[in-house]
């Protein structure tokens, strides 16, 4: 293979072979090969918007986008009928049904008082209006991706740090890698489970033979409920988010995150007393953090999950996602993120043209001959703990015999 010819090749017109060109995939030497030539982008990587990991996760490896011809065409055609283009209206209404729940849960304890009932109806707004931000942060994370400066970051900024006490930053470093590889091991932050779950078909039988066995994995469908759900965004992401913004200085970002909790305590304390503020919130989050789990565990966790294999960036995608089914209360549930599918090949592409897209995806997965998986939203449900119990059952499995 010749080495390109921009001022990043390693050197003049030399030919490399594979071996060599996997060599440099450190993170102070990163070759990059993009249509048959050799690129070094060190330098370039450390600055690219998605952060550096994501472009170390291809290093020494052929990064070109799409390999089958037909997806590019896909992607030609889906930019030429302005599916890429966003309505601000629909992100505007879904702003505005966010903020309404903000409020109509603050007024129903103002008016209310702060008695069971009304509580636990201002817990679900809260923990609705929360993952709804979500979605709608999520949304505008992708659309920043190219644009640091632009007003779909501060839109983002806004979304994560004012109304949910998060961080940009820390969202984009992380979510960034799991697009770049989706279910692959030690790149995608997603499928880190700090060996307390085993997933997939690979890391259980490594574990088993390895006489690994930290907790007893074959029980983890059943311990999942209590350290899975629960304590995910109420405890694991809130002291990332601390973590991540203190060691990184990120000065921004705390400025967001502490508009958050001056505003939610000022309108709460006078309500609910110090301490029962921190037990509300607490709460939201325990609520909001089951529905997250759930609903971002069904695309990915039943599906391959796996060492870097540097397969094609397309069979990749296709076989760590699959989709839930399309209805008004699906798609609103799960933030359109039920077409995952789309969502991972065309990560740029606002939400509400998902369905649009969709059938092209689907014929062109099935020409093919890629596997395309739709379920309902009950089966997803069920292929979350089943995979569990089943991951669980190969590592006893080795554990015992191998
Ligand atoms: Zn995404």
């Amino acid at each position: 293979m010749g080495a390109g010819d921009q001022q990043t090749e390693p050197a003049g017109s030399a030919l490399f072979t594979w071996e060599e060109v996997q060599k440099h995939c450190s993170r102070n030497d990163q070759w990059l090969v993009i249509n048959r030539k050799v690129y070094c982008v060190t330098e370039w990587a450390k600055r690219h918007p998605g952060g550096f990991r994501v472009i170390r996760h291809y290093a020494g490896e052929d990064a070109t986008v799409a390999v089958i011809q037909d997806f590019r065409a896909l992607h030609a055609y889906a930019e030429q009928k302005g599916l890429f283009r966003a309505h601000s209206l629909f992100f505007l209404a879904h702003l505005a049904h966010i903020l309404l729940m903000e409020l109509l849960a603050w007024l129903l304890i103002r008016l209310g008082g702060t008695g069971w009932i009304p509580t636990a109806l201002c817990s679900i707004l809260m923990a609705t209006a929360q993952i709804q931000a979500g979605w709608l942060q999520h949304d505008f994370g992708h659309l920043s991706v190219f644009k640091k400066s632009s007003w779909n970051h501060l839109t983002q900024q806004f979304l994560i740090g004012h109304l949910k006490g998060g961080s940009a930053n820390w969202w984009n470093h992380r979510h960034f890698q799991h697009h770049a590889k989706p279910n692959v091991f030690s790149k995608d932050p997603d499928v880190n489970m700090l060996k307390i779950f085993v997933v997939g078909a690979t890391q259980p039988v490594e574990y088993g033979t390895k006489k690994i066995k930290l907790l007893p994995y074959n029980h983890q469908h059943h311990y999942f409920f209590l350290v899975g759900p629960p304590l995910l965004i109420p405890i694991y992401f809130q002291l990332q988010i601390m973590r991540v913004m203190i060691s990184r200085c990120d000065w921004v970002d705390m400025v967001w995150c502490f508009s958050y909790y001056l505003r939610y305590f000022s309108c709460y304390v006078p309500l609910y007393g110090l301490l029962g503020s921190v037990a509300l919130i607490m709460f939201v989050r325990f609520l909001e953090s089951h529905w997250f789990v759930w609903v971002t565990q069904m695309n990915h966790l039943p599906m391959d999950i796996d060492h870097e294999k540097h397969q094609d960036w397309l069979s990749l995608q296709l076989q760590a996602t699959c989709n839930i089914e399309t209805s008004p209360f699906n798609d609103w549930f799960s933030g359109h993120l039920n077409f995952q599918i789309e969502h991972h090949l065309f990560p740029t592409m606002p939400r509400h043209n998902y369905h649009r897209v969709a059938p092209l995806v689907r014929a062109l997965c099935e020409k093919h001959k890629i596997s395309y998986q739709v379920k309902t939203m009950g089966e997803g449900l069920v292929d979350v703990f089943s995979s569990l119990k089943t991951s669980g059952s190969l590592w006893l499995d080795a554990y015992l015999h191998k």
